[in-house]
C-alpha cells in the first residue's frame, strides 16, 4: 500500500526565531528523506487550509479570532513558551488541514497510512487557548472532522510525544467515540496526564493515561505499548488509528530525559501499524507533534516511514550512552491494568 506524505513548503514560514521549534526541523527531515531517497517512495499528498468551520469543531471562534488578531499586528507571544509571527495564523490553518488531509487520503483509499509533516505542532492547545508551542489542535480537528465526513463510530489516538497532549485530552474528555492514549514524561511539562484522569460522562475510560518516570527507554516504552495500549485498542476497536508523533523522548533529545533510541520508535510504530492492520483496515495517520534534536527527530522520522514502507530500519544514533536503570514500570502498569479492567 502507499505510504502518503503531507508537506508544503508553506510549513517553512511560521517564524519563530530562536525558539527551539523552529523551520529548521522540518528542513532537516526533508533533506533527510530526500538524501536516502526514501522521499521517492512516498505519495505527495498536497494540504490544504482548514476552513473556520472546520477549527470551530474543536475551538471556540474567540480563539481563532486572537490567532488571527496576533499575526495581523505582526505576530508575538502568546504565553512564555509559544511565539507567532505574521504568517503563523495562516501557516496554522495549513497545519490543521494538512492532518485533515491526511485522515481524508487515507479514509478515501487514495494511500494505506500517511504522515502530515506540519507545523505549528498541536497536542497541546485547547478549545480556548494556544500554549507550548501550539496554536490549533490539529489532531483533535483531524479526528473532529474524520467522525463527522466519515460518520466513523470510534478513533483511537496514541500520543508518544515525551509531553502530555492536555489539549487533545480535554476536548474529547467526555467522548466514548475518541479514545485518548498518551505515553508522557510525568511529573513535567504541562503537569497533566496522573493515571487518574480516566475521562468523565460517556467518556469515562476512554482516556488513558501513561505517565512515566524520567529516564524511561525502548525496553519500558515497549512493554507497555505491548500490555497497555494493545490491549486497550483491541477492546476499543477503533476504525481509524491517528498518532500525536513526538519524537522528544529520544536519548539525544535537550528537552527531556527519555532514553528511546530511534530503533525503539521504529518498534513502537511497527506495533501502532500492526494493530491498524487487524483492527481498521490498516487506516493510519500520523501527525507531527515535538521532536527537537535534529538528527534525531530526521532519523526518527525515517524510520517511521520505513516502518510503513516495510523496509529496514537504520539507527545512525544507536542506543543511549546513559543507562539510568528505571524502577516501578511493572507497578505502574499493574495500576494502569487494574484502573482500566485490562486483561
Ligand atoms: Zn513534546
Amino acid at each position: 500500500m502507499k505510504v502518503g506524505l503531507v508537506y508544503d513548503p508553506i510549513y517553512l514560514k511560521h517564524d519563530t526565531g530562536e525558539h527551539v521549534e523552529n523551520a529548521g526541523r522540518l528542513e532537516a527531515i526533508i533533506s533527510r528523506l530526500e538524501e536516502t531517497g526514501l522521499g521517492q517512495q512516498l505519495t505527495l499528498v498536497e494540504p490544504r487550509a482548514a476552513s473556520i468551520e472546520e477549527l470551530s469543531l474543536v475551538h471556540h471562534r474567540e480563539h481563532i479570532r486572537h490567532i488571527q488578531d496576533v499575526a495581523q499586528r505582526g505576530g508575538g507571544w502568546l504565553d512564555v513558551d509559544t511565539v507567532m509571527s505574521p504568517d503563523s495564523y495562516e501557516v496554522a490553518l495549513y497545519a490543521a488541514g494538512g492532518a485533515i488531509r491526511a485522515t481524508e487520503s487515507v479514509m478515501d483509499g487514495e494511500v494505506g497510512s500517511a504522515f502530515a509533516l506540519v507545523r505549528p505542532p498541536g497536542h497541546h492547545a485547547t478549545p480556548r487557548r494556544a500554549m507550548g508551542f501550539c496554536l490549533f489542535n490539529n489532531i483533535a480537528i483531524a479526528a473532529e472532522q474524520a467522525l463527522a465526513k466519515y460518520k466513523l463510530e470510534r478513533i483511537l489516538i496514541i500520543d508518544f510525544d515525551v509531553h502530555h497532549g492536555n489539549g487533545t485530552q480535554e476536548v474529547f474528555y467526555d467522548s466514548p467515540q475518541v479514545m485518548y492514549i498518551s505515553t508522557h514524561e510525568y511529573p513535567f511539562y504541562p503537569g497533566t496526564g496522573s493515571v487518574g484522569e480516566t475521562g468523565s460522562g460517556a467518556g469515562e475510560g476512554a482516556t488513558i493515561n501513561i505517565p512515566l518516570p524520567a529516564g524511561c527507554g525502548d525496553s519500558e516504552y515497549l512493554q507497555v505499548f505491548e500490555q497497555i495500549i494493545v490491549p486497550a485498542a483491541r477492546r476499543f476497536e477503533p476504525r481509524l488509528i491517528l498518532v500525536s508523533a513526538g519524537y522528544d523522548c529520544h536519548w539525544a533529545d535537550g528537552i527531556a530525559m527519555m532514553q528511546v533510541s530511534v530503533t525503539g520508535f521504529g518498534q513502537m510504530v511497527r506495533i501502532i501499524k500492526e494493530l491498524a492492520a487487524e483492527l481498521c483496515g490498516g487506516r493510519l495517520v500520523f501527525s507531527l507533534e515535538g521532536g527537537y534534536n535534529l538528527k534525531a527527530l530526521a532519523a526518527s522520522i525515517k524510520a517511521t516511514f520505513d516502518i510503513l514502507l516495510g523496509n529496514s530500519v537504520d539507527d545512525p544514533l544507536g542506543q543511549s550512552p546513559r543507562s539510568f536503570g528505571v524502577s516501578g514500570i511493572d507497578s505502574l502498569i499493574k495500576a494502569i491494568k487494574e484502573i482500566h479492567n485490562l486483561p
